[in-house]
């Protein structure tokens, strides 16, 4: 079955982007020094998630169908394009960058990318990976460039659900010895994301807790989002985050921990497997049953240069055409402080008019 590329759904969006016009606001943003990104609803944003590329070398059930199409290499933000955005962005009191894709590995420049990024010293340079393609030689060399710390993606332990989930020729041992070789780079506390699907890896939730209490990792499962490119997603796929809760109940002591910043996506857990002394935090990122809307402190800009003021945004603005008009540091500011100011309140995945974004996750940015 053939399917639409991307750029052309978004063409035939109810509301298209604009290329590289403000957005028109009917209440703009009240101004004040130092100037920041704040949405018409109270919220500041902290955390940046700044995408670096479409593709991918997985084709993750939950994510990207196989014959999905990237975008030309022309329509994909610079390097300089992406540390200007960044550079404004710290300017606008943005403290949080986390690298995402797509694949992040698979842009060339990449190693550039970090070390021109690492030079903007946020509090925080993150990256998200399926950590398949990580030598050991350049996780010292992004540790010594400024990024932070890494978040990997393990759906299951076992390889047969990895192949299945992930259609990949990787395996999930591969990203295991990543997360270790990411451990010793000192790029942790190191997160391991897991998306829960029904009748596909649910059973591997206490067996990935237990292996994080084991190698010392952070586990977040992740609640099955609308965000699909074959917008297979229904809730009879998803797991809900009291199910996942149940199944580690049953598999060890469960005890809630204080959230690190009221931003943060995940509810945190301290779980102590059944006949085990070692421990490990894990986190329940619920934005389908517990969605965490009132305390979003997120903006996106994908790797084709859009601004997108919230993971569900049927609405983008084209930061790219602005950039490449030759505008001016002080004008793509008050784009990127209009563009946060739209910010929806909330997503309403289960409201009944829900409405999926055409761009899957993978061509957002996770
Ligand atoms: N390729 C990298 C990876 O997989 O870690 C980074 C990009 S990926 C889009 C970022 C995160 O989004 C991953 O942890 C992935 O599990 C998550 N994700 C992708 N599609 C999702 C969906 N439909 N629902 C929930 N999480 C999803
Ligand atoms: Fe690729 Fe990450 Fe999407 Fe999986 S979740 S297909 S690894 S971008």
């Amino acid at each position: 079955m053939s399917r639409t590329h991307p750029l052309r759904i978004l063409s035939s969006n109810p509301d298209p982007p604009r290329a590289g016009v403000a957005p028109a606001l009917s209440s703009p943003p009240p101004q004040s020094a130092p100037r920041t990104l704040r949405d018409s609803h109270g919220r500041t944003i902290r955390d940046l998630r700044l995408s670096i590329t479409d593709r991918c070398n997985f084709r993750c059930v939950y994510c990207m169908e196989p014959d999905v199409r990237f975008f030309p290499r022309e329509q994909l933000l610079s390097v300089d394009e992406l540390e200007r955005l960044a550079s404004l962005a710290r300017s606008l009191g943005v403290e949080r960058l986390r690298l995402t894709g797509g694949e992040p590995t698979l842009r060339p420049e990449l190693d550039e990318i970090i070390e021109r990024l690492g030079a903007l010293h946020f509090d925080d340079l993150s990256m998200t990976t399926n950590g398949s393609l990580i030598e050991p030689s350049r996780l010292r060399l992004w540790k010594a460039s400024g990024l932070t710390r890494l978040t990997f993606s393990l759906d299951s332990a076992r390889e047969e659900t990895f192949a299945a989930m992930t259609r990949s020729r990787s395996s999930a041992a591969a990203v295991l010895r990543a997360v270790r070789e990411a451990h010793d780079a000192g790029l942790g506390p190191i997160k391991v994301n897991a998306v829960v699907i029904r009748d596909r890896n649910e059973d591997q939730v206490p067996l990935l807790a237990s292996l994080a209490a084991r190698h010392n990792f952070e586990m977040r499962f992740i609640e099955f989002m609308p965000l699909d490119s074959g917008h297979a997603w229904n809730p009879a796929l998803l797991v809900p985050a009291e199910e996942i809760l149940h199944l580690l109940q049953t598999a060890g002591r469960l005890t809630p921990l204080q959230r690190d910043r009221p931003s943060d996506t995940a509810e945190l857990y301290r779980f102590t497997p059944s006949q085990d002394q070692l421990s490990a935090r894990i986190g329940v990122i619920a934005p389908v049953t517990r969605s965490f809307c009132g305390r979003c402190s997120r903006l996106r800009i994908t790797a084709d240069g859009k601004v997108r003021p919230c993971l569900f945004s049927l609405r983008e603005f084209d930061v790219r055409a602005l950039l490449r008009s030759g505008a001016d540091n002080a004008t793509i500011e008050q784009f990127l402080i209009d563009s946060t100011w739209t910010k929806q309140p909330g997503h309403g995945i289960t409201s009944p008019d829900f409405e999926q974004p055409a761009r899957p996750m993978s061509a957002i940015g996770g």
